[in-house]
């Protein structure tokens, strides 16, 4: 019932395949990082200097001249290319200035909702006559892009949506009719990515099928309603727009008729990998922002920063904003090398870990200030409010981005056997025991981990918890994955996909502070001491949420097998 533990030339080159997508970490090159810090100068002194964050969440509106300079630094067309007037940036370069973009929450959702999700099917779907009608204007940020997908009755269940486009009688128009909900910037976006139900014909079988057309408001049939008056990002746009009777040239179809779903959620994994560095931005932000205070501040005759427990606080952050800052930046760069496989898995893996961590360090940070942290004179609070909105949108964290797209993916890629963590180059390694001993290449002759930390407990830790991921979880897991065998759908077992999926986060975190860590000691870079010191701390960290997990996954099982005919191969 274990995963078979031959291993072929096909087998190997396949691992070898897979570990050289996380080690050795991504490195960028010295004209690549000469662009990168040339870009990022002037965009931190904009937001250093005429960022007024306090004003923008106190009237809700970002004002004109901040969002002009926005745009004169090229930011509303930081990934188109360059042919089309953007700054065709990387992946690892957008993370980068997401870094410092995300200093201010209501900016960070504007520009977000402009191209990460707003423009972004032009740019992964549109056709070329598409592309070049409306990417420069886009890019300069004379037109404002917005992503409407949400409805009043349709929300996580995103396949549901009402919103329906009909084909005209002269067939040279849709006409769009419906109402969307929440849509981020969508008072005053001139181009939309609208998703609307179509009828197709299947094998001669008339179905009803999700397309995505491009839409401009200057079409006409479209109205945006009042601005919604929130609890966070305040100076971001998030309206309610409504289509009656809106004609859309069928030229303006985003792909085929009948693909938008795919489309939909392909825009929406494609951007999440950047959600770690934008929190890890924020995070170090906070720290620099409490630490004078927790070094001034008295209590007791004794500085804050004198106490165990404020120190455990900015453990906490410094540890947090490491892993995501690891994590996103490893995705990045995977998503930038050509040919390597899909990442929305570890993108999606970055974006639960970094808003649910995100969450609990503005909370930490707060807490350092005390009283004064709960008050307006002080950003703290502000922090608080904005990143609220992080596990709720761009489908929210706690079921659908986790276990259901997340897992499935993860079940597709196991079974493809190209999932690009360490993960997939451990399972087809074990033998159908325990205390095998396994191994991962991770350390020995060739192992990918730097020397002095395969020493350490560190390889331990990963190579015990991906062993007992594929010894425990894996087969009693297949149950669940492989339709036919157990069970149709994974969709009802959410506490055992929570878990799974809580697991393999961790495994991936670890493997990516390891790549980097083992980089840094490569490359003798500076202060990679304390990195190694984070590593350890992190490493322990994770060991021990990862075995509560692995403890409430063999629970679940030993009732599940208790209440079935299963094979009992739980511990
Ligand atoms: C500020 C803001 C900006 C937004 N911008 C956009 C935008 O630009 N474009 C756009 O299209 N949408 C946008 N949205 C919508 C956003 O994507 C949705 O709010 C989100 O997908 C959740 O949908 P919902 O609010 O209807 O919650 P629901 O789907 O009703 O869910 C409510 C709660 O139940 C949980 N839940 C739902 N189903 C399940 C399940 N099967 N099992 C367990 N738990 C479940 C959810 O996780 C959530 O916690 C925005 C929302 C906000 C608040």
């Amino acid at each position: 019932d274990l995963p078979a533990v031959g291993q072929g030339e096909e087998e190997r080159g396949q691992e070898q395949q897979t570990r050289t997508e996380v080690f050795p970490y991504p490195e960028i090159g010295n004209e690549e990082l000469e662009e990168i810090n040339q870009l990022v100068a002037p965009v931190e002194k904009f937001f250093n200097e005429e960022v007024d964050s306090a004003k923008i969440d106190h009237e809700a509106k970002i004002p004109a001249e901040t969002l002009n300079g926005l745009k004169e630094l090229g930011l509303f067309g930081i990934m188109i290319p360059e042919e089309f007037g953007g700054l065709g940036l990387s992946n690892t370069m957008y993370a980068r200035l997401a870094e410092i973009i995300s200093l201010d929450g209501s900016i960070a959702v504007t520009l977000a909702a402009h191209q990460a999700i707003g423009l972004k099917g032009i740019l992964i779907a549109g056709s070329e006559a598409q592309k070049q009608k409306y990417l420069p204007k886009l890019a300069s940020g004379e037109h404002i892009a917005a992503f409407c997908l949400t409805e009043p009755g349709s929300g996580s269940d995103a396949a549901s949506i009402q919103t329906r486009a009909t084909l005209s009688e002269d067939r040279k128009h849709f006409l769009l009719n419906g109402t969307k909900i929440w849509i981020s910037n969508g008072g005053f976006a001139d181009i939309m990515t609208v998703f609307a139900r179509t009828e197709v014909t299947v094998d001669g079988v008339k179905k009803d099928k999700i397309s995505a057309f491009i839409v401009e408001r200057a079409f006409g049939g479209i109205t945006s309603g009042k601005p919604e008056d929130k609890l966070g990002i305040r100076g971001s746009n998030t309206c309610e727009v409504s289509f009656d009777n809106a004609p859309v040239p069928v030229e303006n179809v985003l792909g085929e008729i009948g693909g938008g779903f795919k489309i939909a959620m392909n825009i929406l994994n494609s951007g999440r990998f950047s959600m770690g560095s934008s929190s890890a931005g924020m995070i170090k932000k906070l720290i620099e922002l409490t630490s004078e205070y927790a070094a001034t501040r008295k209590q007791f005759n004794k500085s804050l920063s004198e106490f165990g427990m404020i120190q455990e606080k900015f453990a906490v952050m410094a540890l947090n904003a490491f892993v995501m800052e690891s994590m996103a930046y490893l995705t990045a760069g995977m998503m930038d090398r050509p040919g390597l496989a899909d990442s929305s898995v570890e993108a999606a893996m970055v974006k639960v870990f970094s808003s649910e961590g995100g969450w609990i360090c503005v909370s930490e940070a707060l807490q350092v200030l005390g009283g004064l942290g709960y008050t307006k004179n002080y950003p703290y609070e502000r922090y608080v409010r904005d990143c609220r909105i992080l596990p709720i949108f761009e489908k929210s964290s706690d079921w659908s981005s986790v276990p259901l797209s997340f897992l499935c993916s993860l079940s597709r890629e196991m079974k493809k056997g190209n999932i690009g963590l360490a993960l997939g180059m451990m399972g087809k390694k074990l033998k159908s025991s325990f205390g095998v001993s396994v191994d991962l290449g991770l350390i020995g002759k060739d192992g990918v981990v730097h020397p002095s930390l395969a020493v350490r407990t560190s390889c331990k830790s990963l190579k015990d918890l991906s062993s007992f991921f594929y010894l425990v979880c894996f087969p009693e897991a297949q149950c669940f994955f492989f339709p036919g065998k157990c069970k149709e759908t994974i969709v009802d077992e959410q506490l055992i996909l929570k878990r799974v999926a809580d697991l393999v986060i961790n495994l991936y975190a670890m493997t990516a502070v390891l790549s980097r860590a083992s980089r840094s000691i490569s490359i003798g870079l500076r202060n990679h001491d304390y990195e190694v010191c984070k590593v350890l701390n992190i490493l322990r960290r994770n060991r021990s949420s990862a075995i509560k997990h692995f403890l409430e996954l063999n629970d679940h099982f030993v009732i599940i097998q208790s209440n079935s005919n299963l094979p009992n191969t739980h511990i």
